[in-house]
């Protein structure tokens, strides 16, 4: 038999209908300070999957099994941030109306606030937690508003003081960790606290975005801005399960970067992240 020629992420060819997640790709990266090519990452990974088995040892479970629905990638005008940004705060939107979890293949990091725009608006009184290298608390980067450098500082306009949870932080500018400590809760390094926060977080609604730079680059060197001091593989994916037991509203995947991914580890390492994202989620 012939098989479609449409390529979906491993294993998530449920239906739309019968869906409860919605994986779609936002293949932008025009905002990056250093190293632009994360545009590449939700096709790469498609492709790149089918080196992985749906089965998960770890969890015992098979994303054969799971209801998840592969959307494909947004269009997104390069030229134009804020309009790309409203393209996918109405994706967004348009999963939510149907019930589902969008769960979102970045792009850079700004991919994010497009859509927290739209699951803030859903879900009043959202907590984010947020694994990443960096702070990403800029008021501006360059006078640009509109950064990666930037994405959770645009969030906590949107969910408030002490909504955001970051772990594994071990980069940003001086100010922007001064600024966090009466603004948000900033874990550096690794994910102490972790279970302590997931305790106080249980019930509410929880947008958890993933910049997979927190891995240290000898596991993950394909990424626009790289930061030696990393978690291991091992570490995130222990935190991502624990993570996982919240109320998990949406979620995404952002900074894979193929184009300095030589040996293909970083697009591998990024699959099994999103497969055991999507069954701890299942
Ligand atoms: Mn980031
Ligand atoms: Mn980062």
């Amino acid at each position: 038999m012939l098989k479609k020629n449409v390529e979906t992420f491993l294993g998530c060819d449920c239906g739309y209908e019968e869906s409860e997640t919605v994986v779609f790709g936002a293949p932008f990266d025009s905002t990056t300070s250093f190293r632009p090519g994360a545009r590449f990452a939700s096709s790469t990974m498609r492709s790149e999957s089918f080196g992985l088995e749906t089965y998960s040892p770890y969890q015992n479970k098979d994303l054969a099994d799971a209801h998840v629905f592969d959307g494909g990638d947004l269009e997104l005008c390069f030229g134009d941030t804020a309009l790309a940004l409203g393209a996918i705060e109405n994706f967004t939107e348009r999963i939510l109306d149907g019930k589902k979890r969008p769960c979102m293949i970045g792009g850079e990091h700004l991919v994010t606030l497009g859509a927290v725009r739209a699951v803030a608006k859903r879900f009043p009184g959202l907590y984010v937690i947020h694994f990443d290298a960096h702070t990403d608390l800029r008021d501006d980067y360059l006078g640009a508003k509109l950064s990666h450098a930037c994405v959770l500082r645009r969030v906590w306009e949107l969910v408030g003081d002490g909504h955001i949870h970051q772990f594994g932080i071990r980069s940003g500018d001086r100010s922007e960790f001064l600024w966090g400590q009466s603004h948000v809760c900033t874990h550096k390094f690794n994910f102490n606290g972790l279970s302590e926060t997931v305790q106080k977080l249980k019930g509410k609604p929880v947008y958890f975005t993933i910049d997979l730079d927190v891995l240290d680059p000898s596991v993950f060197p394909g990424t626009g801005t790289p930061e030696a001091g990393g978690v291991s593989f091992a570490e995130l994916l222990n935190a991502v399960l624990t993570v996982c037991g919240l109320n998990i509203v949406g979620c995404d995947l952002v900074e894979l970067s193929p184009v300095y991914d030589q040996s293909g580890c970083s697009t591998a390492a990024a699959c099994k992240v999103l497969r055991e994202l999507l069954l701890a989620l299942s």
